[in-house]
């Protein structure tokens, strides 16, 4: 798509507006009972043309004058908020609803109930209405789309498509409809979707004429998935990008930059295919994208989906990793991601794409957005153009949340303060979405941090800590305890754990065996924000598992010690950022290679007393392991647990076997972190048998957890080995001793 020259993005606008103080006598006002100050955008001509409001010489007017300004009227708080609402939208319906399924969630309905909670909250001047607020939101009449505005954003054969839909018979429209991806059609529908995106560009209109300081546009069917070619996603003719089009068009100058804030569940993959090239577009996503499994399906709303040619940078997917998103996660995302890149962007106009899909009690969102949480954001958005922001109705599926959700929407608008948020801690998966994206953005917006060091570790040949750090261990195991690689077969195991499994020599010896699997140690430090230089004389490595085997060494046992990596790897090194994202694969591998070492050294050791000790995620892999290799419970004498609360807790129950969990219970002893979800859960009645014998740590950290119960651990080990005579352990090295 070329872009006009005049569309290009700049740093500074030849042209500048003022305001104007008028009163606005327009009928096209409805509602309004008295006349109220308006704003009117007046372009200066060229000889009066003042300098941008950036420039110096602002900053020196502003420094060198003395005068005391004079008092200036509130022409943005005396004037109205809009509101689009058309009765007719509710007409597109089902032609011949599917029995047993109930009412499509795309329901009529929809808009009435948000416009019913705006009457009855009495900010509608309707004749229902008892007794109104003391400022109404003036009506912005809706219209039919031309078919012009349309096709700046769809191809012709498209609206074609669209409008012939009224000749249509109802048998055609049925069977038509079920052939298309979440769509249904009548006769009807193309009177809906043609004042729904006329409604929307006269929201956004009436913004940019100064009729209304904002608006809310109440429409339906909605528009974000509607792709240029192709309707999908309860989505006909896509609302907003054909508003933006038509504004950008007709308010050359004073419209140029547009910001689109699509806060629906889903991804507006239509919105993102109409400016994906366009530098003076902006559109920002939030949605639940579950790796491209949530709809509409596909890697299109990841993070690395970040626009093409001039509109590099200018698509920003915050693709929310799990469902369950509260207020926190969007104020969060707000706050690193949305405000600093749109007041680095300075729009001229804000749209929002507003599906209420995210809130609480949505059976398609499943997230928990309050109708604080709407407010809130649209009190950040408010603070951008000068206040301009159309906020157009996408989806959302529960009457009572999208009507709530509207309403607070609405009088944040007209200037209520948005109400208190419902959480403010935001959850492990959508803090690691946000950083996630954050990488990604750095890359072309200035303003973000952290910088992406790939490139910088490249060029100086860097080497990954954990290896070098791993490379440590291994030195101080074999110095101070005579430990070794133990020999692994790679066509059986991840090449991952190449040096990763250290054992004494006497580990097949008949004596004690401790197996120990853990994460990596942890590295405690605070890096630069802006260099992202973890210094190292502020870094710190602890590593808490070391008692554990030096206590086990010191008592005579055999010890074998398996590090997992968090990111396993069979390709070659890369300097890139590694996530930690497919925790299965991890759990997977690390039971393989569990299976290996019992086939190919526990299973053959002399020893009467086994002991399994799993820390953290690597938990996880010894519980699957023993799940599904049965005869592994004659030999085993305990299995130890360490679950931070980062950690999920596995459970032993068995499809087949319903004693298993009862033996599971009594060769068991797992600590859990005292905030673990799982005593949230079991508040009142206590974790059954299949979770193993839990008790609950005083810590969440599971450093500090294993330094706390080593002792008692420890105690555990010796009353079951009471049997066996401890020998002095052999002295090794020169540094023996040392702790
Ligand atoms: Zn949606």
């Amino acid at each position: 798509m070329d872009i006009p020259d005049h569309l290009m993005d700049g740093d500074v606008m030849d042209t500048t507006e003022v305001h104007e103080t008028t009163i606005n006598m327009d009928p096209f006002v409805l509602g309004m009972r008295s006349p109220v100050a308006q704003t009117k955008h007046q372009k200066l001509s060229n000889g009066d043309r003042v300098a941008h409001s950036r420039s110096p010489s602002f900053r020196q007017e502003i420094m060198t004058t003395t005068a005391k300004p004079a008092l200036e009227q509130l022409p943005y708080s005396t004037s109205q908020t809009g509101l689009v609402y058309d009765v007719r939208m509710r007409f597109h319906v089902e032609v011949r609803p599917e029995v047993n399924q109930g009412v499509h969630p795309e329901d009529p309905r929809r808009i009435y109930a948000i416009y019913k909670e705006l009457v009855d909250a009495g900010l509608v001047d309707d004749p229902s209405t008892v007794s109104l607020a003391p400022s109404v939101l003036a009506r912005i009449p809706t219209r039919f789309v031309t078919k012009q505005e349309v096709c700046a954003v769809h191809s012709e054969r498209h609206w074609e498509f669209v409008i012939s839909l009224e000749l249509w018979d109802n048998e055609d429209l049925h069977n038509g409809g079920s052939q298309m991806d979440s769509i249904y059609l009548s006769k009807n529908s193309p009177m809906c979707a043609r004042l729904s995106a006329g409604g929307a560009i006269e929201a956004c209109r009436g913004i940019l004429n100064g009729h209304v300081k904002n608006a809310i546009a109440v429409i339906r069917p909605p528009g974000h998935h509607a792709e240029h070619d192709e309707p999908m996603g309860f989505c006909l003719f896509n609302n907003v990008p054909i508003a933006v089009k038509a504004c950008q068009n007709e308010f050359k100058d004073t419209c140029r930059k547009v910001l689109i804030l699509d806060w629906d569940v889903h991804h507006g993959n239509g919105v993102q295919q109409a400016f994906y090239n366009d530098p003076n577009v902006l559109y920002i996503s939030l949605h639940v994208h579950q790796g491209g499994k949530f709809y509409p399906a596909g890697p299109k709303g990841d993070h690395l989906h970040c626009g093409e040619g001039p509109g590099l940078g200018k698509n920003i997917n915050i693709p929310w990793r799990t469902a369950g998103m509260t207020d926190a996660d969007y104020v969060l995302a707000f706050q690193k991601i949305v405000m600093p890149i749109a007041q680095d962007f300075d729009p001229d106009l804000v749209v929002v794409s507003a599906g209420f899909d995210a809130a609480e009690g949505d059976m398609l969102g499943k997230c928990h957005v309050s109708p604080a949480g709407y407010a809130h954001m649209t009190h950040m958005l408010m603070s951008l153009a000068d206040g301009k922001v159309a906020v157009c109705l996408e989806g959302g599926y529960n009457l009572r949340s999208i009507a709530v959700s509207a309403l607070a929407v609405t009088r944040t608008l007209m200037g209520e303060p948005p109400g208190r948020l419902a959480t403010t801690i935001p959850t492990p998966s959508g803090v690691d979405s946000i950083e996630e994206v954050l990488r990604q953005q750095a890359k072309y917006w200035p303003c973000l941090y952290p910088k992406d060091p790939s490139k910088r570790i490249k060029q100086t040949e860097g080497e990954r800590i954990h290896d070098i750090v791993r490379e440590y261990q291994a030195g101080w195991l074999w110095e101070n305890l005579g430990m070794s690689d133990l020999f692994i077969a790679h066509s059986k195991t991840s090449r991952s754990f190449t040096n990763q499994v250290l054992a004494t020599s006497n580990h097949s010896e008949s004596r004690p065996l401790l197996v120990i699997f853990h994460d990596p140690p942890d590295l405690v430090g605070t890096p630069d924000p802006r260099t992202q230089r973890l210094e190292l004389h502020n870094t710190w490595l602890t590593d808490s598992v070391k008692q554990y085997i030096r206590w086990a060494y010191d008592r005579g046992f055999a010890v074998i010690d398996v590090n997992v990596p968090k990111h396993l790897t069979d390709l070659e090194e890369t300097h890139e950022h590694a996530e930690e994202i497919d925790g299965k694969k991890n759990i997977d591998e690390t039971q393989l290679l569990a299976k290996y070492l019992w086939d190919n050294y526990i299973e053959l050791s002399e020893s009467k007393h086994i002991f399994m000790l799993g820390i953290g995620k690597a938990y996880t892999s010894i519980v699957n392991f023993l799940k599904e290799n049965d005869r592994c419970r004659e030999r085993l004498t305990k299995v130890i647990g360490f679950i931070s609360d980062e950690c999920t807790l596995p459970s032993y129950k068995s499809t087949t076997d319903d004693f298993l969990d009862r033996w599971y219970r009594d060769a068991s002893k797992i600590f859990v972190a005292t905030g673990h979800y799982v005593w949230e859960k079991h508040k009142f009645k206590p974790p059954g048998k299949k979770w193993g014998t839990l008790q609950r740590s005083d810590y969440n950290d599971m450093q500090e957890m294993l330094s706390h119960h080593c002792k008692e651990v420890t105690g555990i080990l010796t009353v079951l080995t009471d049997d066996w005579e401890p020998e002095a352990a052999p002295v090794v090295g020169a540094s023996e001793g040392e702790t």
